[in-house]
């Protein structure tokens, strides 16, 4: 920029510096909208400000532009200046102005914009008002004022609404639409009011009844506010220009009503724009970091204003010619506008003091000069020589215009009530949100707990499930070993008890020979004693007899007659018992000779009696059981009895021959097999012989034999009871003691063992030593005696605990009394199933009577009990053992006090 000493022309912006992004020369530089700008604007010169309040340097310099535009000649100077020049020159390309003062001299002025005659309104806003405009959208406030003589086209260049012509659109109407295409209606806000200042008063353009509005200041900040003008809120630009047509109509009546012109008052175009824009994030850390909330971008609002400033006409009063007014109104009328003067030029030359509240104007303008508001100032003028005064003083107030700087301040500010809506907003979603993740917390520790607790309900049910299998494998072991134990001390006993036995046994044979001896000399000595006493007795018998008869001789008669008598009858008795002997002999002599018949007959056919006999027995009873195999007929005693005879065959059974004897033995045995045959045995008398055998004989296999017939016959509770009357037990109990072996043994059990099922027969069973000498079979070990031995102690027992639940007996088992227990308990859990089964009933049996409770508990059959009751594969015995474990107090108490739990 040419810095060259034009008159008039103090180009302070010729030495100027700029800061970046600012370009003063020109009135199209538009501000960065950065409050923070400052690298290398320094600002040269602090002139007063016409609010005197801004003293910060927190701005961007920005001197009052200023335009001068030259009117077209009208039609009246047309006429009346034709033979004139104008009085101005423009030199725009240079931005000068020559004012002449006569034919040969002129003065020159720079402007910031020097507008011809020709220039259109378009070119006019967009140098002089566009830049304006663009700064009020960044956040500045800005001015446009036009000042001039009436006529020059103030209202033309700002107030034109073009509804002829669109180009002729002044500056009012070209701002807003630049603003509407800039703000965005969503978040913006744009309000107008509109004013007018007449005689020092504030009129509403948009509201006439509201012509006396107050200008507030803020003490603080120093800014003023007309709270009382109407603020239109603008949509579009449609209603804007009906607002301008309104404020002009208003404007029109009211300088009517007040007998004036529009160019004697100043009208003012009020433009708020109110805008939103995102700051910086208020939540941001020191480090940049930000936390996980969602935040809401600092609500920044920017607050500008557009104050477009139609002034009245710059002429002097008397030279207006205004009528009906006093000079003192006249004073008034332009009162303000003198004041504008006299600020600008303080404000020009750096004065102390600028007047502004000289008047309303200066104080509405405050921040237009020598505020923070950008201000474009375009000077109307005419080419008229006529008003070259005029023209010349406008130029030079367009000229101090240009030295008034302003320090251009955007007008940012918090816009708390949106941050409070927008924090409102995301309180409530974060609320929303924190309910939501607190409800999906809870539900989720629900979940957890229901997990938790299902888990904790299968960890403890496993653990009790443990712990029972633990502690019932510990009570099994415990019983176990405190059975072994009893067990041990048991055979500790018995063994103490044997050696006991075997020492004295060592001693005996010791000295056996000896005693022997001695006790055959004793006896010997005793049967001499014996026999001399009895001879003394016999001697003092006859010796007494003697005395008595001395001393009663009368008695000699009686005494041998009583004697008489007693021969008498001894010989009766001899007589009848030799006659029988000679019957039976008789009939032996029969018999004898029916035998010698047959035998000899047999030996006619080369064979021998007896032996010939039972071998046809044999084979015919063999034949039999063929025909039976084969073709189902029942062998039959009487087809035997018939050919042979029962009697004939039992009289075998006492044959001579051991031969003999033992096939007879076989056929009885054979033939007692069969339970047809069995009465009719019996009948024949071969339950007697088949005793006598075990009476008579020492042969095993006869005796072996004859048992198995017997206990073939004791299966039936008739012969049962012949058998017991004819002393069977005695016999079977010998044979039971002497026998070797295992069969015979099993024999003499089963036989035994079918006897212990009968009720009647219990006690005279026992009393003949039946129990003892069953229990003396086990001694051989062989399982089939084992079996039988089980089989008849669970027979008797079952027995016992019917005739004790019927009343007819009481007391202690006699399986118990006879040492039974021993054996059942040690047997009780045996791997032959049978005979741990009939034990196992056995057990059950005695265990059903509480007198039997305290030898089982002793015993150790309590334990065997508990066994059955968890392991025994019969349901029914199962049942029936822990029946019996709960329904005993003895057990309970036991199994209490050995902390059994049952
Ligand atoms: P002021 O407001 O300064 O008193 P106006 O704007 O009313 O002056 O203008 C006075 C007359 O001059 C109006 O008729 C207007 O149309 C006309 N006029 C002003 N400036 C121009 C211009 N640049 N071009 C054409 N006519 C103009
Ligand atoms: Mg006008």
């Amino acid at each position: 920029m040419s810095s060259s000493a034009y008159r008039n022309g103090n180009h302070r912006t010729a030495t100027r510096t700029y800061g970046s992004g600012f370009k003063p020369p020109s009135f199209k530089s538009r501000l960065q909208p950065s409050p923070s700008h400052g690298t290398g604007d320094v600002r040269r010169s602090s002139p007063a400000s016409l609010g005197g309040a801004f003293k910060d340097s927190d701005g961007v310099p920005g001197r009052v532009r200023v335009a001068v535009r030259l009117r077209p000649r009208n039609s009246e100077e047309m006429v009346a200046d034709a033979d004139f020049a104008d009085c101005v020159e423009l030199q725009p390309e240079v931005k000068r102005l020559k004012l002449r003062k006569n034919n040969w001299d002129a003065d020159t002025y720079e402007f910031d914009e020097v507008l011809t005659e020709y220039a259109s309104q378009k070119r006019v806003y967009e140098v002089v008002a566009k830049p304006v405009v663009e700064s009020v959208l960044d956040g500045y406030n800005g001015t446009v004022m036009a000042y001039g003589q009436t006529g020059t086209g103030k209202t033309f260049t700002l107030g034109r609404l073009g509804d002829e012509d669109t180009a002729d659109r002044g500056i009012m109407v070209r701002a807003m639409e630049d603003i509407f295409a800039d703000v965005d209606l969503g978040s913006d806000s744009i309000t107008v009011s509109y004013l007018q200042i007449y005689m020092e008063t504030i009129q509403d353009l948009l509201d006439p009844i509201n012509d006396n509005i107050s200008i507030v200041e803020d003490p603080k900040t120093g800014d003023v506010s007309l709270p009382g003008a109407t603020l239109v809120d603008i949509r579009d630009q449609q209603s804007f220009l009906e607002l301008l047509r309104l404020g002009e109509a208003h404007r029109i009546a009211a300088n009517t009503k007040l007998n004036t012109e529009s160019s004697r008052s100043h009208a003012l175009l009020m433009v708020h724009v109110k805008r939103s824009v995102a700051g910086e994030d208020a939540f941001s850390t020191e480090n940049g970091n930000t936390s996980h909330l969602v935040k809401p971008s600092r609500p920044l609002v920017r607050k500008s204003k557009l104050v477009v400033v139609d002034l009245a006409g710059s002429e002097r009063i008397h030279k207006s010619g205004i009528e009906g007014h006093t000079l003192e109104e006249a004073k008034s009328i332009n009162l303000s506008l003198s004041a504008l003067g006299k600020c600008i030029n303080a404000l020009a030359e750096n004065s102390a003091h600028v007047p502004v509240r000289d008047s309303k104007l200066t104080r509405l303008l405050k921040d237009s000069f020598g505020g923070t508001a950008r201000t474009s100032l375009i000077v109307t003028i005419g080419p008229s020589p006529r008003h070259r005064g005029e023209t010349s003083s406008t130029i030079l107030f367009g000229q101090r215009a240009m030295k008034v700087e302003n320090m251009l301040k955007i007008k940012e500010e918090f816009d708390y009530k949106s941050l409070s809506r927008k924090l409102e907003i995301q309180l409530d979603k974060l609320i929303a949100e924190n309910e939501r993740l607190q409800k999906s917390f809870e539900d989720e520790i629900d979940r957890i707990n229901a997990e938790s607790q299902s888990r904790i309900l299968e960890v403890e049910r496993n653990f009790a499930e443990a712990l029972e299998k633990e502690k019932l494998k510990c009570q099994m072991e415990y019983m176990k070993s405190v059975k072994e134990l009893e067990e041990k001390m048991v055979s500790n006993q018995t063994r103490n008890q044997r050696d006991d036995l075997v020492d004295v046994k060592h001693i005996s044979e010791g000295i056996g020979a000896s005693v022997s001896s001695e006790v055959s000399e004793l006896r010997m000595l005793l049967n001499n004693e014996i026999a001399r006493r009895k001879a003394a007795e016999d001697e003092i018998n006859l010796l007494e007899s003697q005395l008595a008869q001395y001393r009663h001789p009368e008695a000699d008669g009686d005494t041998a007659i009583f004697r008489l008598q007693k021969n008498l009858e001894e010989e009766i008795r001899q007589k009848k018992k030799y006659e029988e002997e000679v019957l039976v002999l008789r009939s032996q002599l029969v018999q004898m000779n029916i035998e010698a018949d047959q035998t000899r007959r047999c030996l006619e056919r080369g064979e021998s009696g007896d032996a010939f006999t039972l071998n046809m027995l044999m084979a015919q009873s063999r034949n039999m059981q063929l025909r039976e195999n084969g073709n189902g007929q029942k062998p039959s005693i009487a087809a035997l009895s018939e050919q042979v005879g029962l009697h004939k065959i039992m009289s075998l059974l006492e044959s001579e021959d051991a031969t003999v004897r033992i096939h007879a033995v076989k056929v009885v045995a054979n033939l007692a097999a069969e339970e047809v045959n069995q009465a009719k045995i019996v009948e024949a008398g071969g339950l007697t012989s088949l005793l006598m055998l075990l009476r008579r004989y020492e042969d095993e296999t006869v005796r072996r034999v004859a048992a198995g017939a017997i206990a073939n016959l004791a299966m039936n509770e008739v012969n049962q009871e012949l058998i017991m009357v004819q002393g069977g037990i005695g016999l079977l109990s010998v044979t039971a003691a002497n026998a070797e072996d295992p069969q015979t043994l099993r024999m003499v059990a089963g036989a035994i063992a079918n006897l212990c099922g009968n009720d009647k027969l219990q006690m005279k069973l026992r009393t003949e030593g039946g129990i003892k000498a069953l229990l003396g079979t086990v001694r051989c070990g062989h399982p089939d005696v084992l079996s039988q031995v089980a089989r008849g102690i669970a027979n008797f027992a079952k027995c016992e605990s019917r005739l004790a639940s019927q009343g007819i007996r009481s007391g202690r088992s006699l399986l118990i009394e006879d040492g039974a227990l021993p054996w059942i308990v040690h047997n009780a859990n045996d791997e032959s199933a049978p005979i741990r089964r009939h034990i196992e009933l056995a057990l059950c049996h005695l265990a059903q009577h509480e007198v039997n409770a305290k030898d089982m508990v002793s015993g150790g059959a309590l334990w065997e009990l508990v066994r059955i009751s968890r392991d025994c594969t019969r349901e029914d015995i199962r049942n029936l053992a822990r029946k019996t474990l709960s329904s005993s107090p003895t057990f309970r108490a036991e199994l209490r006090r050995l902390r059994v739990d049952y």
